[in-house]
């Protein structure tokens, strides 16, 4: 491919691609070479001029691709000490909310309550003692970390922070 800086009789420069130098005196010949500005058939070559201006042409890629822009920093984890998440919440949070408080009820109507027993039949559950079911109950701390030590599965129930009053 040639890159022809080019210009019709009404003095239009414009640039065009042909295969070869023959390619484009055959069009010529054949007024097949028009201006883009005023469709004039009557278009001469112009010298070609190095590449000082019209970076905006079309041009094969030569640029090297730009570097991906560098990972954003990874947050650092925040040694404040443990504090009640608090918040305001918009509409959309309260719909969430809702959902959460859906959510409680829908486990909670299918599970049946164990209160603290729930560590011992966790286990029973686990070691195949007693027939799977859904349980929910309360555990502390020490007893949650046991039970995930064990293997055992089991989920914090969402709490609602209106259940602490
Ligand atoms: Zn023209």
């Amino acid at each position: 491919m040639i890159r022809y800086a080019l210009h019709c009789e009404h003095g239009h420069a414009f640039e065009s691609w042909f295969k070869n130098s023959a390619a484009y005196d055959k069009q010529a010949k054949r007024n097949l070479v028009t201006c883009p500005i005023c469709g004039s058939a009557k278009v001469a070559k112009a010298i070609m001029a190095p590449r000082l201006s019209r970076t905006d042409a079309v041009e094969p890629a030569s640029a090297p691709a730009a570097l991906p822009p560098p990972p954003p920093p990874a947050p650092t984890p925040s040694a404040a000490p443990a504090k009640q998440p608090v918040a305001i919440m918009s509409s959309h949070e309260r719909e969430l909310r809702k959902k959460l408080k859906e959510l409680r009820e829908v486990i909670t109507r299918n599970a049946d309550y164990v209160g603290a027993r729930f560590p011992e039949q966790a286990r029973k559950i686990h070691y195949g003692e007693a027939e799977q079911r859904s349980i929910y109950g309360e555990a502390s701390p020490d007893e949650a970390k046991e039970l995930h030590e064990e293997g055992i599965e089991f989920h914090p129930l969402p709490i609602l922070p209106d259940e602490f009053n």
